[in-house]
């Protein structure tokens, strides 16, 4: 098999030694005689692996103990609207926090539901920075604050999170859970997708403080309620078994490899490796995001015109490289390097970088 270095945003590159269990466990899950995609949800085996994920979440981001841990399906598009369905009451406010593409389709969302106001914009600055939000300032009796730490298709990140004083703060993490240290005490809500650095799609991981979901109201479809699926443990309907059975062993991958703490110590080095190679290129190549608001997943760049960028793809293709094509909405050229992805990997594409840059430079 042709060797490929894979840089896609997502779904993404998932640990070989994980993919090489899920082969090895298909046909007979724990000498069980069955694969996980046949049993019942509501059999012994499948609830250990269910209960084990959501323990092992606990551990990996150290979550308080007033949150519940929920597994959902519809991804994080489907949380946009959920956030302000379960939130969002008659005569509230919600104040969003605008960073890029996907804060702004999670407010659009919220729009529909309720009232929304704009906390924080860097929309004037082409979302090339995150805007500042040390002292932000809502409305005491808002519903809620919303946020994206990590900007996937921009390439920014957050490096400090809001103190809204006693509002909810809720966090689209869909790009950066489980990559980086985060005090999660200090967030009511998160949600992430999985497919980028916890496992396949299919699943998306809900962290929700318990006060909240006191105040849903009862109108809420039971199946878009946070309630109902933290009253069944995540059980209310089918979950997504394989999904949720892949996250467990990415989660003791995580686990094996130091933990969150280490991953981070790689996913720091990773970046920093490209983002000097861009930095180093004597202006031919240019990074997207502001200095202070790079992201560490994903690296986005460009060569001086659309013409090269293009080569650019080409090329890197024909070196196995894979997924290194901006957002269709962007244009640019981005790496993403999610917990998976090799430093190796990464210095296969700083020399590729290089020997581009000598030859088109
Ligand atoms: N939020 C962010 C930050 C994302 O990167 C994405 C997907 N790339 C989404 C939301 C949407 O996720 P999904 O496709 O799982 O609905």
């Amino acid at each position: 098999m042709a060797q490929s270095y894979n840089f896609n945003a997502g779904p993404a590159r998932l640990p070989a030694e994980v993919l090489e269990q899920v082969r090895e466990e298909l046909l007979d899950l724990n000498g069980t005689g069955l694969s996980v995609l046949e049993i019942s949800h509501r059999s012994k085996v499948y609830e250990t692996i269910h209960g084990e994920t959501r323990q092992l979440l606990r551990e990996l981001l150290d979550i308080p103990s007033d949150c519940e841990v929920l597994f959902l399906q519809g991804g994080a598009s489907t949380q946009f609207a959920m956030v302000p369905l379960n939130l969002l009451v008659e005569g509230r406010t919600a104040a969003y926090v605008l960073s890029g593409t996907w804060s702004v389709k999670a407010r659009m969302e919220a729009d529909k539901v309720g009232d929304v106001v704009v906390a924080a914009s860097s929309e004037a600055d082409k979302f090339r920075n995150v805007p500042d939000v040390r002292g932000l300032s809502v409305r005491p009796d808002a519903a809620y604050v919303h946020m994206t730490t990590n900007e996937t298709i921009a390439g920014t990140q957050f490096r400090e999170f809001p103190d809204p004083g006693g509002v909810p703060l809720v966090a689209d993490m869909s790009s950066d859970l489980l990559s980086r240290t985060v005090d999660m005490s200090r967030f009511d809500l998160v949600y992430a997708g999985a497919q980028k650095n916890a496992g396949p799609s299919g699943v998306t991981i809900v962290i929700v403080r318990n006060d909240l979901l006191r105040g849903i109201p009862r109108t809420v479809p039971d199946i878009l309620n946070y309630r109902v699926h933290a009253e069944h443990g995540s059980l209310f309907h089918t979950p997504p078994v394989f999904s949720i059975y892949i996250v467990n062993l990415v989660l003791k991958w995580i686990r094996r490899n130091g933990g969150v703490v280490g991953i981070e110590r790689n996913n720091r080095r990773k970046a920093e490796l490209l983002y000097r190679t861009v930095d180093e290129s004597g202006g031919f190549y240019e990074g997207l995001a502001g200095r202070d608001s790079r992201s560490m997943m994903n690296v986005t760049f460009r060569t001086p015109d659309a013409e090269r960028d293009e080569l650019f793809v080409k090329e890197s293709e024909r070196h196995g490289f894979v997924g290194l094509k901006g957002h269709r909405d962007a244009g640019h050229l981005r790496a993403s390097i999610y917990n998976a992805v090799g430093l190796e990997d990464c210095l296969a594409l700083t020399a590729f970088m290089r020997s581009f840059l000598q030859r088109y430079g």
